[in-house]
């Protein structure tokens, strides 16, 4: 999954979150407001990943969802830059998607932080 022919069909920028874990900077993705219904998808295969009715307003600049679909993700401790946290992959493809918190305001308690460029949104109906 993680060739030439992904980056050429996702863009530098997504290419280099979903192969190499970068961030999108803050703010700047797509989908940091999007209310549409429908289910989010992973970019690179199209696994569906997220609910809209998930999905909620964190105020940290990325889209944020309060609980994956069942079996959509995987998650991998990861330690990288001094922090710990959890990374959170495609579990079909293993592209890397954000990170999940465990300080999500809603009863799940999760919160997790998506990069907008490792999401294609497929509107409801
Ligand atoms: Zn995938």
């Amino acid at each position: 999954m993680h060739d030439d022919t992904l980056k050429e069909r996702v863009g530098e920028e997504a290419y280099n979150v979903l192969a190499h874990g970068a961030t999108e900077a803050p703010f700047s993705g797509k989908y940091v407001y999007e209310k549409t219904s429908g289910t989010y998808q992973c970019v690179a295969c199209g696994n569906p990943l997220f609910s809209s009715d998930a999905k909620f307003d964190s105020g940290t600049g990325w889209p944020s969802f309060d609980a994956a679909l069942p079996g959509a993700v995987i998650y991998k401790e990861d330690t990288a830059h001094g922090m710990h946290r959890t990374e959170i992959l495609c579990a079909v493809c293993k592209s890397h998607l954000g990170h999940v918190f465990d300080d999500g305001p809603t009863d799940t308690g999760k919160r997790y932080c998506l990069n907008s460029v490792c999401l294609d949104l497929e509107p409801k109906g």
